[in-house]
């Protein structure tokens, strides 16, 4: 409880600061989201931004040194996913390290606890109750264009939000029995589904093939989707797009069709 006060303390006397005009230059260049979001909603990506970068310890790997630019690029990308509720701003996460291209590190499917590094590059990765793990030059261009499709920014900070309640499962706390239950069974149902498509190689592309491997990877990746092509997510997968809407309480399609 005392912690809690003097955070939300903390998070007030940050928010009655003069906030840092030059991070809005970053944000245009970097987050093509922040246009199409609503100036009530562009005003609130700011507050979480500035909250994501003082609460979090960024540091740089391989040699990088952490721009406040890099800072504010991922944080805003992030913060896009606490528009709706704020998740606590991913209070488990104490790290981002930012590398500047893709790394390979110890992984948890090769027994990352010895020191072997993983057999495949990767741009981004999300430890559980550990630290995020992004590529500088993924998180630019992906949010640059979301287009794209695809976030890694978006991507490790879900599998965060799913690492919460202690298990990785693709199924973060909802707060709700009725909620959850329906949650479990149209996911796997959707996951399943993907997994018979892959194995048929006819599977549709807004889910990767990386995304058959778990149900943690399937809610990383309709994260993804959810942010940057819900349209396409609503259309195929509507009732993955409702459950999403209503565990980040929001609608990313209202962006796109235009609510100005
Ligand atoms: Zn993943």
């Amino acid at each position: 409880m005392v912690f809690s006060w003097l955070r939300s303390r903390r998070r007030r006397n940050l928010l009655a600061e003069p906030y840092p005009v030059r991070w809005d230059i970053f944000i245009d260049r970097n987050v093509a989201h922040f246009k199409l979001l609503s100036s009530p909603e562009q005003d609130k990506l700011r507050d979480i931004t500035r909250i994501l970068i003082a609460e979090k310890r960024w540091q740089g790997r391989s040699g990088l040194f952490v721009t406040e630019e890099m800072k504010v690029t991922i944080a805003a990308q992030a913060a896009l996913m606490l528009l709706g509720d704020d998740h606590g701003y991913f209070r488990r996460v104490r790290d981002v390290f930012v590398f500047p291209t893709e790394f390979r590190t110890p992984r948890r499917e090769d027994d990352w606890e010895d020191d072997f590094l993983s057999e495949t590059p990767l741009a981004g990765q999300a430890v559980y109750r550990g630290p995020v793990l992004l590529a500088w030059d993924e998180v630019h261009s992906e949010g640059t264009n979301p287009a794209k499709g695809t976030n890694v920014v978006i991507h490790e900070f879900a599998h965060q939000l799913d690492y919460v309640d202690g298990l990785s499962d693709g199924t973060p706390s909802l707060g709700d029995r009725a909620l959850e239950s329906r949650w479990r069974e149209v996911l796997n149902a959707k996951f399943e589904e993907h997994c018979r498509a892959v194995a048929l190689k006819r599977w549709n592309p807004l889910f990767t093939t990386h995304s058959a491997d778990n149900e943690a990877e399937f809610f990383a990746s309709a994260s993804e989707a959810f942010f940057c092509s819900p349209a396409q997510l609503k259309q195929t997968y509507s009732e993955v797009y409702q459950l999403l809407a209503a565990y980040y309480r929001l609608d990313p399609l209202m962006w796109y069709v235009g609510h100005r």
